[in-house]
């Protein structure tokens, strides 16, 4: 198909992420990816090739076309690349499951296998209000939060995004109505530690469980947070007979320097999500992990059974290629790849907080974010960064970059330059 005829049926049929329709601005059209680097259909800017600087939302850390996984796929894919998972099983996914089991937190211990990270959350959440329910308390039903934060785009999910961002006044009345309090500061404050206790503490008798993502909070503000906060959570949940659940859908997997973001203070929660880096990027999968306690719980109760079974659960190709993107995370060492590329974040994004217009820098992991002043004036932004060769995706007020792991110094300079680019430009 030319070029101009792929983007005007693109134009006149295809909904894109968080777009009107039809769109205003036309996508770049991509032919290819390898490695680190995305092949347009046609040049922008006199770009041919474009160094990927968001892992396409995190997911492809081992970078594309990866022999490796594409091997993973291809020897799954001659056995079969799909079978219903009522009352079959089959290797991969129960290989998945194991592995998950052996790397996450301790007591988690069973796993729920999804098809995308709204699931797995809507999964934790059925989880945890059917757990209460059947300890017959149903009247504990609500969530808790911190402002600030993002679960996808389902409904009970959205319903615990940031209120601002997520976009709660457009939906007032057809949200769940969760309970909210600031989001966390960057540093630990003890004040604002007390305040997670208390409000916890009030609202105990109608909360089925906290939810938050863990250190990073990506799609609602790209903030950061001290991890001790993670503990105070913890002992206010046991405190109060809450659930804690972390979602690690964006910091799974080795983005913020630890295999699991809560791993820095070695908390545990009772159920945790995954998805994104799950796969290495290659196929939609997500899962929801859950302790003997939750489990048991749901088991007693008056239904004993978790009514949800999504027709591609466990879907034996995403299930093969998530083995072996783990297996090759383990197998090098990815602690001194992500240490890297953050020392390299922080040099290359340094000259970026000397811009007018540049509010803050901040660095953690392989994750860089730079946060002007006044929303980001999309075009122009990616314009800029596309004509350094680099593929950044700003939204609200951010410029952001967390590349694939493999991203050599070289590359990892030129999105420097390329976001501070875009900052200059938008
Ligand atoms: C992306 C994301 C989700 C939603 O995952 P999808 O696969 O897009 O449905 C949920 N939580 C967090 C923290 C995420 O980053």
């Amino acid at each position: 198909m030319r070029n101009d005829e792929l983007i005007a049926l693109d134009r006149a049929h295809v909904w894109h992420p968080y777009g009107p329709m039809p769109g205003r601005t036309d996508p770049l059209v991509v032919e290819s990816a390898s490695g680190v680097r995305l092949r347009l259909a046609e040049p922008s800017e006199g770009r041919a090739e474009l160094i990927d600087g968001m892992s396409s939302w995190w997911s492809a850390i081992h970078g594309y076309n990866h022999p490796v996984l594409n091997e993973a796929v291809s020897d799954q894919l001659g056995r079969m690349s799909h079978v219903m998972f009522g009352g079959l099983t089959h290797e991969p996914a129960v290989r998945l499951a194991a592995r998950l089991v052996e790397i996450t937190p301790e007591p988690l211990r069973h796993v729920f296998l999804s098809d995308s990270g709204s699931v797995s959350v809507e999964v934790a959440v059925k989880m945890c209000l059917q757990y209460w329910r059947s300890l017959g308390r149903p009247e504990k039903q609500r969530l808790f939060t911190w402002r600030g934060g993002y679960h996808g785009d389902t409904w009970q999910p959205m319903s615990v995004c940031d209120p601002d961002g997520g976009m709660h006044e457009l939906w007032t009345g057809v949200l769940q109505p969760q309970v909210f309090v600031d989001a966390p500061p960057a540093a630990y404050e003890e004040s604002y530690a007390e305040l997670l206790r208390t409000e916890i503490g009030k609202h105990a008798h109608e909360l089925a469980a906290v939810i938050v993502e863990p250190v990073v909070q990506g799609a609602g503000g790209m903030r950061f947070h001290d991890a001790e906060y993670l503990r105070v959570l913890r002992e206010a949940c046991d405190a109060h007979d809450v659930l804690l659940v972390f979602d690690e859908i964006a910091t799974g997997f080795g983005r913020t320097g630890t295999l699991f973001a809560a791993d820095r203070v070695g908390v545990s929660p009772d159920v945790m999500c995954l998805g994104k880096a799950l796969t290495g990027g290659y196929l939609s999968m997500a899962a929801t992990l859950c302790t003997s306690r939750v489990a048991d719980g749901i088991s007693r109760g008056e239904v004993p059974v978790l009514a949800h079974g999504p027709t591609f659960m466990g879907n034996p190709l995403a299930s093969a290629v998530a083995c072996a993107s783990i297996d090759l995370l383990l197998s090098q060492d990815w602690q001194v790849e992500v240490k890297r590329i953050e020392a390299g974040l922080r040099e290359g994004l340094a000259p970026a907080a000397e811009l007018p217009g540049v509010r803050e820098v901040r660095v953690l992991g392989a994750i860089g974010v730079v946060q002007l002043d006044h929303p980001v004036d999309m075009a122009a932004a990616t314009r800029a960064a596309v004509r350094e060769g680099v593929w950044v995706r700003p939204f609200r007020d951010l410029i952001y970059t967390m590349p694939p792991y493999v991203t050599d110094d070289e590359d990892l300079a030129r999105i420097c330059a390329a976001v501070c680019a875009a900052a200059a430009a938008g």
